[in-house]
């Protein structure tokens, strides 16, 4: 079974199906905002991880 990235471009020759059904679109909408989700948790903890090393020198991770 062939992994797709769910940022891959689509193409006309990338032996994935032209149309998808309305279970498997709500699916793709469901990763897609759980990666969006996912992101913005990551970018979150990356700000505050910088905040808290601005304060004390070093990294609180507790
Ligand atoms: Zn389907």
């Amino acid at each position: 079974m062939r992994r797709l990235r769910i940022d891959e471009e689509a193409s006309p020759d990338d032996g994935l199906p032209p149309i998808v059904c309305v279970k498997c679109r709500d699916q793709l909408d469901s990763c897609h905002r759980f990666r969006q989700v996912a992101h913005q948790t990551h970018k979150t903890l990356v700000d505050y991880l910088q905040f808290t090393s601005n304060l004390n020198g070093t990294p609180q991770v507790s």
